[in-house]
């Protein structure tokens, strides 16, 4: 279970601590969901610890929401089964399970004031009075909303809203947490402010979190194990270090930031080496592995039709000297601070996304060079689905 103070993003608050959460392991066991001939969820295997704050993170139509409708209990399953602790909860009704639910539009009842938004759930239990107003006053301390509690949804930011649904969510001390993009309503600043307060509310309450967001900048900040998914299949799972430096595919890639996607021909493949060419290219990449080392499924030979995978960040434009893997000519340059962004095109059309530390002007011809440890290269067909 993870503890509390250490990491907690704000030193001022000294929330409630509540015990952590009763789960202790749910298990999916080939999960999956069809909408008439449409497979939106192919059968998924999870096993979830408690404590954990797990992130689905795919593209839209990808099966998140699928998914999390079928843990909640909102989607009964086509196939498969769900276990908490070793006791079948598939077959129960979304009330019976005990989860607690924070969607995209809050659903607050505008009505109600906030502690009473807060306190229906409890009521609904037949928790009483007494009880069920320590609660709500622990929970609103916790997600700092404390002053606002007589309060009506409308007289509240996006940010408080959410916050009262959180609240909401984990005043019934719910065994799992189930969120569904819920700072997708939020302006940029407010999401990025949220992001932390979720995290510390997860530690701070010491939750069970499912997470769906299509963010991978959200998911990578927020949670301890992903759960990749393309067109309703699992591409992979796992913390977001693993994911980032050995993505699994080019999807996973693509979600972790390698812009970089370059459709090229293995010239030669060596042990773990291959260079690839075409576009004016010529990369030596390390074929793309699991964090053991082991190559990807599938053998790649010379003359194997390739996708070099490379983040901006690892693209540079070569010193003196250095083995460039081409040239390209400047095309758009972003200042961020200290880097700039630059996108540049080969001759033959090709578009390499960079960082450069030198100045760099529309126009100018650059040798590009990348380290053959940071370009990954797929088989193309690991990107066919
Ligand atoms: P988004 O991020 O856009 O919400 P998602 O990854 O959550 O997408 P789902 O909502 O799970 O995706 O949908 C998965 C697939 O199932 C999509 O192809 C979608 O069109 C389809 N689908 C979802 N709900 C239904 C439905 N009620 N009837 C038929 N098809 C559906």
């Amino acid at each position: 279970m993870t503890t509390t103070a250490a990491t907690s993003p704000s030193p001022q608050a000294s929330p409630p601590r509540r015990p952590a959460s009763q789960l202790g392991r749910l298990t999916l066991r080939g999960v999956s969901r069809a909408y008439g001939a449409h497979t939106a969820l192919h059968p998924l295997d999870l096993e979830i610890t408690g404590g954990e704050f797990i992130a689905l993170l795919g593209p839209s139509g990808c099966g998140k929401t699928t998914a999390l409708n079928c843990l909640a209990g909102l989607l009964p399953l086509t196939a498969g089964e769900i276990e908490l602790d070793g006791r079948r909860v598939d077959t129960l009704p979304p009330e019976k399970r005990g989860f607690g639910m924070v969607f995209q539009n809050y659903a607050l009842f505008p009505h109600l004031t906030v502690r009473a938004n807060v306190a229906f759930g409890l009521k609904m239990r037949g928790v009483a009075k007494a009880e069920t107003e320590r609660r709500v006053a622990d929970v609103l301390n916790l997600v700092r909303l404390t002053e606002h509690a007589a309060k009506h949804p409308a007289q509240l930011s996006g940010g408080q809203q959410q916050r009262v649904a959180i609240a909401r969510a984990i005043v019934t001390e719910p065994a799992l947490v189930l969120m569904d993009e819920p700072l997708s309503n939020l302006d940029a600043a407010l999401r990025l402010a949220m992001r932390g307060e979720i995290r510390r509310i997860h530690q701070d309450f010491g939750l069970t979190t499912v997470y769906v967001t299509h963010d991978q900048e959200e998911a990578l900040s927020l949670a301890d194990r992903l759960v990749v998914l393309h067109d309703g299949r699992v591409s992979q799972i796992g913390t977001p270090a693993e994911l980032y430096e050995h993505p699994a595919d080019p999807h996973v890639a693509a979600f972790m930031g390698y812009r970089n996607l370059l459709p090229l021909r293995a010239s030669s493949v060596e042990g773990t080496t291959a260079l690839a060419e075409g576009d004016g290219l010529r990369v030596v990449g390390t074929r793309a592995g699991n964090p053991a080392g082991t190559p990807v499924d599938g053998a790649l030979s010379a003359g194997q039709q390739v996708l070099v995978a490379i983040r901006p960040e690892d693209l540079r434009v070569a010193a003196e000297g250095e083995t460039a893997i081409g040239e390209a000519v400047a095309e758009i340059v972003e200042y961020h601070g200290r880097v700039l962004h630059v996108e540049a095109a080969t001759d033959q059309g090709r578009r390499l996304h960079l960082k450069a530390h030198q100045p760099v002007r529309p126009g100018d011809r650059l040798h590009i060079a990348v380290d053959a440890e940071r370009a990954l290269v797929f088989p193309a067909e690991a990107v066919a689905s």
